[in-house]
């Protein structure tokens, strides 16, 4: 047997458990080595049974005094255990597991692990587990606890790890070499997996950690930093001249630039005459003014003779890129033409010819820019708006639209320094860092539902005087047709609450046509409340709504939330937000507590990390990074930081990773990456 054996030629696993192993995608004995533990539990102090505190997971060793009895409450079959040491006895109860009378032997020693309670004066130790204290106990240790699925108990998959381990053990071939492995002293292969899950000691276990996340890491920046050394490789970018017009155009905008727009403006500018293609992306809060930025550099673009192309990933925010850029653009005598799937066949020939001959040299549009049979006059600027809806394929594919444009990227989704170094690993950052003067902050409010009322007497205030609101519906996972019943029904609901109010309903189901319509006449004051899911979150822009209210809050990331609120208060008005939630979690209140103290999105992405953990706010659908095994994207950055330095390291002594002793890493790279959409 080796690590590539499926898991059913383990003894202890049948037919069954190996498709309910399946389930959990694991397949091979290195799928099973690769279920990492989800935390664990410190075994190695051992309590007399008469210290033994309530409440608190303790773990003892104890003698089985004599044979359980079973019994009966109800429809609750129980079974009860005496068991002592010398300093005491206690009861062990188990519910509905009528074998676990005799599942343990009278008079012989075992470890058992578990919450004392007091009931009616008996001291009880309700389902401990446990474990037969064998010749080679050599005392309490630190145990693993696995993230399981149906029909597999914690015990089965220790059970499974233990006989895995012993199958392959110091047979795991090593793929770090070794000139890394000294230097970032990282522990073997062999002991790291062992160690992981079944630690000698606390010492073993982080070095074990450290050395399964380092290679985690490793794998992942080897892989971008080739794929940018890819784009670099491009070969030489336009010069752009006549940097005038970059000046020239802030006086053809109805505000002046903040000074962090400008600092940004001012990267771009070096960029973009260089003579290297530009790889920039934009980082800044809703709100903080990309669109204006964006502009500038098409703006500057198409003074020195090139078209430039800004892609959006909905038909709703490019339809509104397309009109701000046709106010401004416009009486300056350039032509905007716009691209969308849905558009009408003769419109879009229109558009397309318009482009191909240059006509055109402002292009705003969906993923429709990038798709075959549009071509392009002379491409000198790409930018994408909302980045983390594309991948970095989808950004190549644009780019090679033209000869070496330069290439922007703008996203309101605040991430961490150090993350966005990963996720954009290929790419120079910019952040904006302020928003215009004169916004307000938004009043957020963190309420349960028994504030029903109160708050739809609020909103009908609001619209009273003038104002507009959204509601956001929670979007129903993989079920469409579910969600858009919600969606309706709620709207309903809210009509007849609201009688005064002219409620509208929007959702992903709709065509696009249908879709544009509703926001239009929201946009133009036509409705009142707009109720919504998520589907619809991104980029609109309304200054008159001043209301946000979101029912399930707690299904919403942190930053989807801040991405939300920042639909309101883009107005003169006072603006709010309430999220409406009955979760009682810790967790829940804390997070919508947070939401309510901060309008930072920078402080709230981090909160979301530190509450959530990435693997929840890093959704990989919705960033597009390939889901960690063990590597905490918050808490790992120092290692991060090594990972990364060793990938240089690694790519500058060789680059197409053909040396002999790189051949088991680069073979490891693909088996990796296969099967995940490298989408960053
Ligand atoms: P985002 O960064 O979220 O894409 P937008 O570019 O849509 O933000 O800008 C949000 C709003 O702020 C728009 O109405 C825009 O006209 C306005 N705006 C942008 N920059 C400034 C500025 N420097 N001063 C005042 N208003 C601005
Ligand atoms: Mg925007």
């Amino acid at each position: 047997m080796d690590k590539h054996s499926p898991v059913s030629e383990l003894k202890h696993i049948g037919e069954q458990r190996t498709k309910r192993l399946q389930r959990m995608g694991i397949e091979t004995v290195e799928d099973l080595l690769e279920h990492y533990p989800r935390e664990y539990k410190d075994r190695s102090s051992i309590v007399m049974v008469s210290a033994l505190e309530e409440n608190e997971e303790q773990t003892f060793i104890a003698k089985v005094k004599g044979e359980g009895q079973n019994g009966r409450h109800g429809r609750l079959t129980y079974t009860r255990l005496r068991v002592y040491d010398e300093t005491g006895e206690v009861t062990l109860v188990w519910y509905n597991q009528p074998y676990m009378k005799t599942a343990l032997k009278v008079g012989e020693a075992y470890l058992f692990t578990g919450k004392l309670s007091r009931k009616y004066g008996r001291r009880e130790v309700i389902s401990p587990e446990y474990e037969k204290i064998g010749e080679d106990f050599a005392g309490g240790r630190i145990v693993p606890v696995y993230p399981l699925s149906e029909g597999i108990s914690q015990k089965m998959m220790r059970g499974f790890l233990a006989e895995a381990l012993e199958a392959v053990r110091g047979t795991l071939s090593e793929e770090l070499p070794l000139w890394l492995r000294k230097e970032y002293a990282l522990a073997e292969r062999n002991f790291a997996v062992q160690n992981i899950h079944f630690p000698m000691t606390e010492e073993a276990f982080y070095d074990a950690r450290r050395r399964l996340v380092f290679e985690e890491f490793f794998l992942l920046q080897t892989a971008l930093f080739r794929l940018r050394n890819t784009l670099l490789s491009q070969g030489s970018g336009i010069v752009m001249k006549k940097k005038k017009a970059l000046e020239e155009f802030q006086a053809y905008l109805p505000f002046a630039l903040t000074s962090a727009q400008k600092k940004v403006l001012e990267e771009i500018r070096e960029d973009m005459t260089k003579g290297k293609i530009m790889n920039r992306l934009v980082q800044g809060d809703v709100g903080s003014g990309k669109t204006a930025v964006a502009m500038a550099a098409a703006y500057w673009t198409i003074q020195n003779g090139y078209q430039a192309v800004i892609m959006a990933p909905t038909e709703v925010l490019a339809e509104q890129h397309a009109q701000s850029f046709r106010e401004i653009f416009a009486p300056l005598g350039i032509r905007v033409a716009y691209l969308s799937g849905s558009q009408k066949a003769k419109e879009k020939r229109l558009s397309l010819a318009e482009i191909a001959e240059g006509r055109a040299q402002m292009i705003v549009g969906t993923h429709a820019v990038i798709q075959k049979g549009v071509d392009y006059h002379k491409l000198g600027l790409v930018i994408t708006d909302e980045q983390h809806r594309f991948g970095v394929r989808q950004r190549g594919m644009l780019a090679q639209k033209g000869e070496n444009p330069h290439v922007l990227v703008m996203t309101a989704t605040p991430i961490p320094r150090t993350l966005a170094l990963i996720l954009y690993g290929d790419l120079d950052i910019s952040i904006i860092d302020e928003l215009p003067p004169g916004r307000k902050a938004i009043d957020t409010l963190a309420v349960t539902t028994a504030y029903r009322k109160r708050i739809y007497a609020f909103l009908q205030k609001q619209v009273k005087e003038g104002r507009q609101a959204y509601v956001i519906c929670p979007m129903i996972e993989e079920n469409e047709k579910l969600e858009v019943e919600n969606v309706l029904e709620y709207s309903q609901m809210l009509a007849a609450e609201l009688p005064q109010c002219r409620v509208a309903c929007v959702h992903g189901k709709m065509k696009a046509a249908e879709k544009q319509e509703i926001m239009a006449a929201f946009a133009a004051g036509h409705t009142d409340v707009l109720v919504s899911t998520t589907v619809i979150e991104v980029g609109i822009n309304v200054p008159n709504a001043t209301v946000m209210l979101i029912e399930n809050a707690e299904r919403f990331g942190l930053a989807q939330l801040h991405q939300l609120r920042g639909r309101v208060g883009r107005g003169a008005e006072q603006s709010y937000c309430i999220l409406v939630s009955d979760a009682d979690g810790k967790i829940a209140r804390q997070r919508l507590k947070a939401m309510t103290k901060t309008g930072d999105g920078f402080v709230i992405s981090e909160m979301d990390l530190k509450l959530r953990g990435p693997g929840e706010f890093f959704g990989t659908r919705q960033h597009g990074l390939p889901e960690m095994k063990i590597a905490n994207l918050y808490r790992d950055t120092e290692i991060l930081k090594e990972a990364q330095k060793g990938a240089a390291a690694l790519l500058k002594k060789d680059p197409e990773l053909s040396l002999e002793e790189h051949l088991p890493l680069k073979e490891k790279m693909e088996q990796w990456f296969r099967g995940k959409s490298l989408e960053l």
